[in-house]
């Protein structure tokens, strides 16, 4: 099982006087994990997803290492801009766009727009004509631990017609997109939807429509509780997928936007011991973080963290989870009851693994007066 690197335990072990709870994340790991994903997909662009975690950091580096940057608003285009980043390297990729957000991006120098819907596609048009744009499919969703179906994307079928229209509207019917759902566990699932994508880019040639990208989007998982099947694996059914559908051939550009993958693995939320106290048969495990403190993915303990504590391999109890603030919906874990150690008491240090993605942005602003996480990038 993946565990925290050698750099972030140095980094803690060296700061006994930090007071928890605090993020750090190992930029290392970030490049590796960068490196590790273009050296098994070559022929596809990497687009940071940067919702992931958008730190400063973060960007900076993917930036120099190559990447470019799926974004979901304004302010996300700027953060990537102010970077150095070119607008070229740019995807507007949310399908809820303001128009006048619209605007601004094009203003901007972004010329790469996501729809799903005739709508948003009529919008693209009055507000950045002539830009290139790509129709989000929805795709099964099967294997996700925390899936995204419905709220985005067309019936597959449904993109031709809407092609149709956006080149009647002057702009660039330029690709497909589709996101397998976040913290997907089954590598075939991206078999599946490029196969549904390859359908639809042959129902458009037959329409006269080439486009030229699909765009694979996110899903790759990062290791929590479960064992999941090592990066070769998706890499492989993509490329069979792509092989399969015979599509490498006639489009010019794959994109993947990896988010979670990218940074969830390299870091860890150092948090400590509220307090413990048996209620009835169970004993219950308070933290100074909980989901209005950036673990806000433990809702319906879809996401369920790794946690270290100073006793590991000790005698274990049955404990719930539950987060420092008095609103009773903040408890992470409790039909999915951890074992936890049997001494782990008031003030004791409990490393959060894989924190690194879908956690700091999250983080109330100030509820119960309690501040956002603090963060540090090495
Ligand atoms: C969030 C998001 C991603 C990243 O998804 P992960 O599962 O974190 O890899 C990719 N593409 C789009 C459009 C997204 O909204």
């Amino acid at each position: 099982m993946h565990q925290m690197t050698d750099r972030l335990r140095d980094f803690i072990d060296r700061n006994p006087d930090l007071e928890p709870p605090y993020l750090v994340v190992d930029l290392r790991e970030v490049e590796r994990l960068y490196r590790d994903l273009k050296g098994d997909l070559p022929f596809a662009d990497v687009y940071y997803a940067i919702k992931a975690n958008p730190a400063r950091p973060v960007l900076e580096l993917l930036h120099r290492l190559g990447a470019s940057f799926d974004c979901a608003t304004v302010r996300e285009i700027r953060d990537v801009l102010e970077i150095g980043a070119s607008p070229k390297a740019v995807s507007y990729g949310s399908t809820l766009k303001k128009e006048p957000d619209i605007r601004t991006a094009r203003d901007l120098g972004v010329d790469l727009f996501c729809f799903d819907c005739a709508e948003e596609l009529e919008k693209i048009a009055r507000q950045a004509p002539g830009s290139r744009v790509f129709c989000r499919i929805l795709v099964d969703n099967t294997g996700a631990d925390w899936p995204l179906t419905r709220k985005f994307g067309c019936e597959p079928m449904e993109a031709v017609p809407l092609m149709e229209l956006a080149a009647k509207r002057g702009l660039v019917p330029y690709g497909l997109s589709f996101h397998v759902g976040s913290q997907q566990l089954e590598p075939l699932s991206f078999v599946r939807a490029i196969g549904t994508s390859s359908d639809v880019v042959g129902a458009l040639r037959a329409r006269g429509i080439a486009i030229e990208m699909l765009n694979l989007g996110g899903g790759l998982p990062a290791h929590y509780d479960r064992k999941i099947p090592p990066l070769a694996n998706y890499s492989a059914a993509i490329k069979a997928g792509l092989d399969e559908a015979d599509l490498n051939g006639g489009l010019k550009q794959i994109i993947i936007e990896p988010g979670r993958y990218m940074t969830g693995d390299a870091g860890v939320t150092v948090s400590e011991v509220i307090l413990t106290a048996m209620r009835g048969d169970r004993r219950w495990v308070y933290l100074d973080i909980g989901k209005f403190g950036g673990l806000a993915e433990t809702m319906d303990e879809a996401i369920r963290y790794r946690m270290v504590t100073p006793h590991n391999g000790a005698l274990t109890t049955p404990s719930v989870v539950a987060g420092p603030t008095c609103d009773s919906a903040d408890v992470l874990y409790e039909k999915n009851v951890y074992q936890l150690p049997s001494a782990l008491k008031t003030g004791d240090r409990v490393h959060i693994l894989a924190t690194g993605a879908y956690t700091t942005t999250y983080a109330s602003n100030g509820f119960n007066g309690i501040p956002p996480i603090a963060e540090y990038y090495i």
